[in-house]
């Protein structure tokens, strides 16, 4: 008899791969956030904190990655139902607008902000204390971290999240009545185990996040690096890796435009001073396009390119680059390149490129665009 070999397990699914391109389309089309996050502001560097506020990168994940991320949303009904189940009373949601818990920081214009899971009350360690919820899934290597060295040394940032919010409970409803400890409940993806922790709350922690937000908030410039080595840990799983430590141009927007900034009026708002005596609030569908007078912040090119003039008058920053030692403008085509194109050039050799140039002017008008 002869026995048929086994049928070999088939390389590649399209179902699987169209799923994953649905991800990569849906999620990844999401915009850059408005705010300051509550959520990311333990950050160790306050430079990664800057870029992410001036929108200076857009990380783009694989299909599979955002599926990932998920499923740590849709862990958070599930163990709202658990919670209810065994008697805890659980708010995910603002009663008075019946929508997500927001909150913001009134000594940061309102610039720094986030999203609470929720505020629980009758949990079974402290069935009379207000607490505040966060909620988070891990992979196995993760959980026990935390499950070894708990939320502040294992998860500073989600421990820094929990003190920001709780701060807020407190502005919000009193310090009576706010939420002086959270309730951190990780669980894992692999096992489904729960681990739970209660933080206390730490005011001057709490403080010194604002003072810290404020800092990068107003910052006109990119705040110094946590390491001139791009090897460095933090800076190898940075989002900003390639704008901080290389060539790679910051996308275009109002927030990394010479002529914007972020007022400290206002409902976290942003203003353009390209008018100088009538400057005027950018609304923040305007800032993720710009326009096309966007002159790049000198200070987020300066590590290849070196401002050396300027007018202020026909809005023009002259600079070197600093492989090259060539020139260019980012101005007015054709003697200037405009933003867009200093970004889509893939080597910036390009923008000082006699070459080149000869196409900008005359009967081709000829722009980089990648
Ligand atoms: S690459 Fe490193 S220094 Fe640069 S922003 Fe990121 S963490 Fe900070
Ligand atoms: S000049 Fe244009 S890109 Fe720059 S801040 Fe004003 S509106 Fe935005």
């Amino acid at each position: 008899m002869i026995i048929p070999p086994a049928p070999q397990p088939p390389e590649f699914s399209p179902t699987v791969k169209a799923i994953f391109d649905y991800y990569a389309e849906k999620y990844n089309a999401e915009l850059s956030r408005p705010y300051l996050g509550g959520s990311i502001i333990g950050t160790a560097c306050e430079r990664a904190l800057w870029y992410g506020f001036h929108w200076a990168t857009k990380k783009q994940f694989s299909g599979q990655l955002l599926r990932l991320f998920q499923r740590g949303h849709k862990e958070e009904p599930w163990l709202v139902e658990d919670m209810r189940a065994i008697g805890i009373t659980v708010w995910d949601t603002n009663p008075d607008t019946g929508k997500q818990w927001s909150f913001s920081e009134p000594a940061t214009g309102h610039h720094l902000a986030g999203n609470a899971d929720g505020i629980l009350q009758g949990i079974p360690e402290a069935p009379k204390t207000p607490h505040l919820w966060e909620c988070k899934t891990h992979s196995t290597k993760s959980f026990n971290d935390v499950k070894s060295k708990g939320v502040l040394l294992s998860k500073p940032l989600h421990y820094a999240q929990m003190q920001i919010y709780m701060h807020w409970t407190q502005a919000t409803f009193g310090k009576a009545n706010g939420c002086k400890r959270a309730l951190y409940t990780a669980v894992c993806k692999e096992t489904d185990e729960i681990y739970s922790e209660r933080i206390y709350f730490d005011k001057a922690f709490a403080l010194e996040l604002i003072d810290k937000a404020k800092r990068v908030i107003t910052a006109k410039t990119p705040p110094p690096r946590i390491s001139d080595d791009a090897t460095w840990f933090e800076c190898k799983f940075c989002d900003h890796h390639a704008v901080c430590h290389t060539e790679t141009v910051p996308l275009v927007s109002c927030r990394t435009c010479t002529h914007a900034s972020a007022e400290m009026d206002g409902n976290a708002r942003w203003a353009c001073n390209l008018d100088k005596e009538t400057p005027s609030t950018i609304p923040v569908e305007v800032q993720r396009k710009g326009c096309d007078c966007h002159r790049f912040n000198p200070f987020l090119l300066n590590h290849w390119a070196l401002p050396v003039d300027a007018s202020v008058n026909h809005n023009w920053v002259k600079y070197t680059n600093k492989t090259t030692g060539q020139s260019f403008i980012n101005g007015i085509p054709p003697e200037g390149h405009t933003s867009a194109e200093i970004f889509a050039a893939p080597d910036k050799k390009a923008l000082s490129d006699p070459d080149v140039q000869a196409y900008r002017h005359g009967e081709f008008k000829a722009r980089i665009v990648g």
